[in-house]
C-alpha cells in the first residue's frame, strides 16, 4: 500500500500574509515540497480546505478571544505545530501596541470614536505570540522568513531532526562579511542580541539590524546595553529600536522582575 504523505495545513492570524507569500512564491522547489508533502489548506493559493492534517504551519499573532479559540482548535488537530515568521514568533511589529493603554491607541489609530469603545475587537487589544496561548513544537523566525529555511526546517521535520535554526548573533555573520560596524558610524544596531540565520542582510546593505528574527536564545543584553551606553544612545532610541520587532522582550523582562 502506498504510503500517505504528512499532511500540511497553513492558517493565518493577524499579519501582513508576507510570510505565506514567500512560500506561495516557492517557484521550483515547490514541486519538491509537494512530493513530499499532500498540502490540504492555504487560503493564499488554493480554495480546498480541510480540518484532518499533521502538520500546521501558523502565520500571525493573537489579538482577539476568537483567535485563542481558534488556535486552540488548531493546536489539538495538529501533531506539530510550526510558528512561521516573527508574528507567530514573537509578535512582530503589532506587539508595540502593548506598550499602551488600549484607549490611547484605538484615540491615536481612530481617533475619539465612542462607538469604538465598546467594541469587543478591541476589548483584548493585546498581542500575543503563538506560545503565550498553545505549545509550539518549531519556530521559523524573520520577517518575512526566507524561503530555504522554510524547506530546510520542513525537511528536518520530515526526517526527524532538529529544524536548523542558528542560535548566534547576527553580529557573527556581520563580522564575517568585514563590514564596517554601523555604531562607528554613529548608528544603532540590534545585531549584538538578533538571531542569525539572515546572512546579515541589513547592516551588509547599511541598514540596522532590527532583530526581526527575535533574539537568541541566552542573549548578552549587558554588554549590548554598555555598547549603547558607550556610543550615548538616548533612552528613547534605544526603546524606539527594542520595541520594533522585539517588545516581546521588554514585557517578559518586565514581568520577571515584578515576579522577583
Ligand atoms: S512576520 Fe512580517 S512578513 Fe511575516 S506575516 Fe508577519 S509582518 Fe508579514
Ligand atoms: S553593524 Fe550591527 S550586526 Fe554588524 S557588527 Fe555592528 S552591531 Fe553587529
Ligand atoms: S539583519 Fe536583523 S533585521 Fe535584518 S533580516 Fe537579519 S535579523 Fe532581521
Amino acid at each position: 500500500m502506498k504510503k500517505q504523505k504528512p499532511r500540511v495545513a497553513f492558517f493565518d492570524f493577524a499579519s501582513c500574509e508576507g510570510c505565506q507569500l514567500q512560500i506561495a512564491n516557492l517557484e521550483e522547489a515547490v514541486i519538491d515540497v509537494t512530493k513530499l508533502v499532500d498540502i490540504v489548506s492555504f487560503r493564499e493559493v488554493m480554495k480546498e480546505h480541510s480540518d484532518d492534517y499533521d502538520i500546521a504551519v501558523i502565520e500571525g499573532s493573537i489579538m482577539r478571544p476568537m483567535d485563542v479559540e481558534r488556535l486552540k482548535k488548531i493546536r489539538k488537530n495538529a501533531k506539530v505545530l510550526v510558528a512561521l515568521g516573527a508574528c507567530a514568533c514573537i509578535g512582530c511589529v503589532q506587539r508595540m501596541v502593548n506598550q499602551w493603554p488600549v484607549e490611547e491607541s484605538i484615540a491615536a489609530v481612530y481617533d475619539k470614536d465612542p462607538a469604538l469603545n465598546d467594541n469587543p475587537y478591541f476589548a483584548n487589544f493585546k498581542t500575543k505570540a503563538l506560545d503565550e496561548v498553545v505549545t509550539v513544537d518549531v519556530y521559523i523566525p524573520g520577517c518575512p522568513i526566507d524561503r530555504d529555511e522554510f524547506c530546510n526546517v520542513l525537511a528536518a521535520l520530515l526526517q526527524g531532526k532538529k529544524p536548523p535554526i542558528p542560535d548566534y548573533p547576527v553580529c557573527v555573520d556581520c563580522k564575517k562579511k568585514e563590514n564596517v560596524c554601523l555604531y562607528e558610524l554613529s548608528r544603532v544596531c540590534m545585531g549584538p542580541v538578533a538571531r542569525a540565520g539572515c546572512g546579515a542582510i541589513c547592516p551588509t546593505h547599511g541598514s540596522e539590524c532590527e532583530a526581526c528574527r527575535g533574539y537568541v536564545t541566552h542573549p548578552e543584553e549587558d554588554a549590548h546595553t554598555e555598547v549603547l551606553e558607550k556610543y550615548e544612545i538616548s533612552a528613547e532610541q534605544i526603546m524606539q529600536l527594542k520595541s520594533m520587532f522585539t517588545y516581546r522582550y521588554i514585557e517578559e523582562k518586565a514581568k520577571a522582575e515584578v515576579e522577583q
